[in-house]
C-alpha cells in the first residue's frame, strides 16, 4: 500500500473523523466519511478550549482563520465557597466555537464524500483491506478504515475484541450553555471574561465564555458554558437515566431530557454546595444536560488495515484538557 493512493473509509464524522479525513484527503487519498447522524452535527457542540496541537493541525489544513475567531478569558480564577477569589493566574486562554471548527473542517471534504445517516454496524478484514457494513446492509470495501466513532465505537470492537468496554469513573458532568446576558449579578461581574473554577471534596465546577451560536465573539452575543463535575455512583446514574426516559445503561442526557422537578433539585443542590456565582449560572440554565465520564485506552490502536483515533482510541477525562494553552 505504501506510496499509492488509498481508498479510506472514516467511521464517524465529528472532530477526530474530520481531522483524519481532511489530512488524508489533502494527502491525495480517496476518503469517504460515514457519519451515523442523519441531521448532521452542526450546533451540536459548545466551546472548545484551544490547545497548541489543535492550532498546529488547523494551520496545516490552512484553517488559521477558524482558530483566530475565539473568545478570550483574560485570566483564570479560583473561587472559595463564599465566592471570594482565592487564586489568580493571568494566563489568557482562547475558547473556540465547536460549530465553527466543525464547519471549517467539513468544508474541506468534497460533497458526496461525507455521508450522513451511515451508521457503521461491523468491520471485517478482507483481501488486505477492510470491509465496512452500514446499517442498511450496504457493504463498502476500503484499503484503510479509520475508526473515529467515539466513546461507543463499533470499530473498536474489531481492533480490540473483548477489550473494548469503557469504565465508568463514578462521576458525571452536569453542563449548561446560556446567553451571557442571562447571568445575573454578582455572577456576571465575577465570571464573564474569566476562566473560573471551584473545587470541593468530590465536586469540581468550572465555567467560561464561548462564542455565540453563530460563532459571534462580540460582547453580549457570547454564551457562558458551565461544567459541574459531581460524584454519582453507578446505580444512581442508572436510576437517573430511567427517570429521564432513557435506558439504564445510557450515559448522557441532551438539553430538554431532564424533567422539571429534577432540574429544580439540581438548582437547589447548587445553591447549597457552590459559590453563589456558580449557583446563579446553574439556575439560569433551563435545560441542563449531562455526560457521564468514562476511562478507556485501547490495548492497541490499529490492525493491518484499521486504525482508531479520538475517543474511539482513548478517552481523556475532560478536565485533563485544561492544561495551559501555548500562545499562538
Ligand atoms: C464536558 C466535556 C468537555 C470537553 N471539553 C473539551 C475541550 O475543551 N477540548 C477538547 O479537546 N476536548 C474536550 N472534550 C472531549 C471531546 O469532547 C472529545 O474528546 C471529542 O468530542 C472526541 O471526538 P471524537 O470525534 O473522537 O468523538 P465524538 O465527538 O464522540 O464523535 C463520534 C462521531 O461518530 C459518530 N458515530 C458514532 N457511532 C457511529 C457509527 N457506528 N457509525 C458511524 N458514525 C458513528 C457520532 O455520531 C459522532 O459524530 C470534552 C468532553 C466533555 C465530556
Amino acid at each position: 500500500m505504501t506510496g499509492s493512493l488509498l481508498r479510506v473509509g472514516v467511521a464517524g464524522g465529528s472532530l477526530a473523523g474530520l481531522f483524519s479525513a481532511a489530512l488524508l484527503h489533502r494527502a491525495g487519498h480517496d476518503v469517504t466519511v460515514l457519519e451515523r447522524s442523519r441531521a448532521g452535527l452542526a450546533r451540536r457542540g459548545a466551546g472548545l478550549v484551544g490547545q497548541q496541537d489543535l492550532f498546529d493541525v488547523m494551520a496545516r489544513l490552512g484553517l488559521n482563520a477558524v482558530t483566530r475567531s475565539g473568545v478570550e478569558a483574560r485570566e483564570r480564577i479560583t473561587l472559595d465557597r463564599r465566592g471570594d477569589i482565592v487564586y489568580r493566574d493571568p494566563t489568557p486562554q482562547t475558547q473556540l466555537s465547536w460549530d465553527y471548527l466543525y464547519e471549517g473542517l467539513r468544508a474541506l471534504i468534497p460533497s458526496g464524500q461525507y455521508r450522513l445517516g451511515s451508521a457503521v454496524t461491523a468491520v471485517r478484514a478482507e483481501g488486505g483491506g477492510a470491509v465496512v457494513q452500514i446499517e442498511d446492509g450496504e457493504e463498502l470495501a476500503f484499503d484503510l478504515v479509520v475508526g473515529a466513532d467515539g466513546l461507543n465505537s463499533v470499530v473498536r470492537t474489531h481492533v480490540a475484541p473483548g477489550r473494548s468496554a469503557n469504565r465508568y469513573v463514578g462521576y458525571v458532568t452536569w453542563r449548561g450553555l446560556i446567553p451571557e446576558g442571562a447571568l445575573p449579578e454578582p455572577a456576571a461581574g465575577v465570571l464573564l471574561d474569566r476562566f473560573a473554577f471551584y473545587t470541593a471534596p468530590r465536586a469540581h465546577m468550572l465555567g467560561y465564555l464561548v462564542p455565540g451560536g453563530d460563532g459571534q465573539t462580540t460582547r453580549g452575543l457570547r454564551r457562558y458554558n458551565w461544567v459541574w463535575y459531581r460524584s454519582m455512583p453507578l446505580p444512581d446514574l442508572a436510576s437517573l437515566m430511567v427517570e429521564c426516559g432513557h435506558g439504564p445503561t445510557d450515559s448522557s442526557l441532551a438539553p430538554g431530557d431532564l424533567p422539571a422537578d429534577l432540574r429544580e433539585s439540581l438548582v437547589r443542590n447548587a445553591a447549597t454546595e457552590l459559590p453563589r456565582e456558580f449557583a446563579q449560572a446553574i439556575a439560569a440554565e433551563s435545560r441542563p444536560f449531562l455526560q457521564a465520564i468514562y476511562d478507556y485506552v485501547a490495548p492497541q490502536m490499529s490492525t493491518e488495515s484499521v486504525a482508531l483515533v479520538g475517543d474511539a482510541a482513548a478517552v481523556v477525562r475532560p478536565h485533563r484538557h485544561g492544561g495551559r494553552q501555548s500562545r499562538r
